[in-house]
Parts: C-alpha cells; sequence; structure tokens
C-alpha cells in the first residue's frame, strides 16, 4: 500500500521531474539565442524525457491506487552566460535529481515497500545515464577550449538526437 511519506514524496518528485523538463526548455530557449540549434534541440528532448519520467512515476502511482498529487513550482533561470555554464547547471541539477530519488528508495526500503523498490530502480539506472551523458558534454567543451568548429561539429552532432518512450510506459 503507498502512502504517507513515500506517497508525499513521489508526488513531490512528480513536481521535480516536471520541473526539469521546464528548466531544460529554458535551456533550449537560451541555446536558441546564441544559434546553437543543436543544443536546442537536444535539450527540447531532454525535457521531452523530463515529462516521461514525470508521467512514469503519475501512472506508478495510479496503479497502485493512491493519490496523484499535480504541484506547481517556481519559474526556472532564464539567464545563462554561455553553453559551458548551461551545461554545468545540468550536470548540477541531475546530481540534486539523484539525490532525490535515493532519498526515495531509502524510505521505500525503510517501509519494505517492495513495489516501490522495483519501480525506482529504473530511475537509479536513469540517473547514471543523465549525469554520464552531462559529464561527457562538459568534458567534450573543455577539450575543444573555445575552438568554435568543435563547438559547431558538436551542436551539428546533437541535433540529430531524438527520444521514443520504451513501450513499457
Ligand atoms: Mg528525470
Amino acid at each position: 500500500m503507498l502512502k504517507g511519506k513515500l506517497l508525499d514524496e513521489l508526488n513531490e518528485q512528480i513536481k521535480y521531474e516536471l520541473y526539469s523538463s521546464q528548466l531544460y526548455l529554458a535551456m533550449a530557449a537560451y541555446c536558441y539565442s546564441i544559434d546553437l540549434d543543436g543544443f536546442a534541440h537536444f535539450f527540447i528532448v531532454q525535457a521531452e524525457e523530463e515529462k516521461f519520467h514525470g508521467m512514469k512515476i503519475f501512472n506508478f502511482i495510479n496503479d497502485m491506487d493512491a493519490d496523484i498529487l499535480i504541484q506547481g513550482m517556481d519559474n526556472p533561470p532564464t539567464e545563462f552566460d554561455s553553453i559551458e555554464h548551461v551545461l554545468e547547471n545540468s550536470l548540477e541539477h541531475e546530481k540534486f535529481v539523484t539525490g532525490r530519488i535515493y532519498f526515495l528508495m531509502d524510505i521505500a526500503m525503510e517501509e519494505k515497500e517492495h513495489a516501490t523498490i522495483s519501480f525506482l530502480k529504473w530511475f537509479i539506472d536513469e540517473q547514471v545515464e543523465e549525469e554520464a551523458t552531462f559529464k561527457t558534454l562538459i568534458q567534450k567543451l573543455k577539450r575543444a577550449q573555445g575552438d568554435v568548429s568543435v563547438v559547431y561539429n558538436l551542436d551539428e552532432t546533437l541535433s540529430t538526437r531524438t527520444f521514443t518512450p520504451p513501450p513499457q510506459a
């Protein structure tokens, strides 16, 4: 039975995932403003993925016959200094989300809520990938040392990113 603190925190997590989606759209808008359309596309796809994460929890709570709660959050930041700054912020944000998922898992384990433990494992694996994606991009830009041709090549590569929700969603 999903209830009490665990249910409250899962509902909170829907909020954080949807906020992540808003944050990445704000970053996409910034990328367009500095003519990095490939990075903008990458962040739009990232935003779709975050909405999918939120919906995954939404559907899980419903499957568990518990009450879904949709809540609002503050506006995401709109001002960034550079693409490097955007990526550093993204990595920091993903680390925060990883911490949230671990926190949820700790509660689920304390409560011996096995269905939720199983459900959260997917998110733990997903966070490893999310952090790795941003770390790789940060590294690539660092190695480019401001070489514009490397930045534009990366921008071109990122313009092809796609997202297809897994069939079990
Ligand atoms: Mg997420």
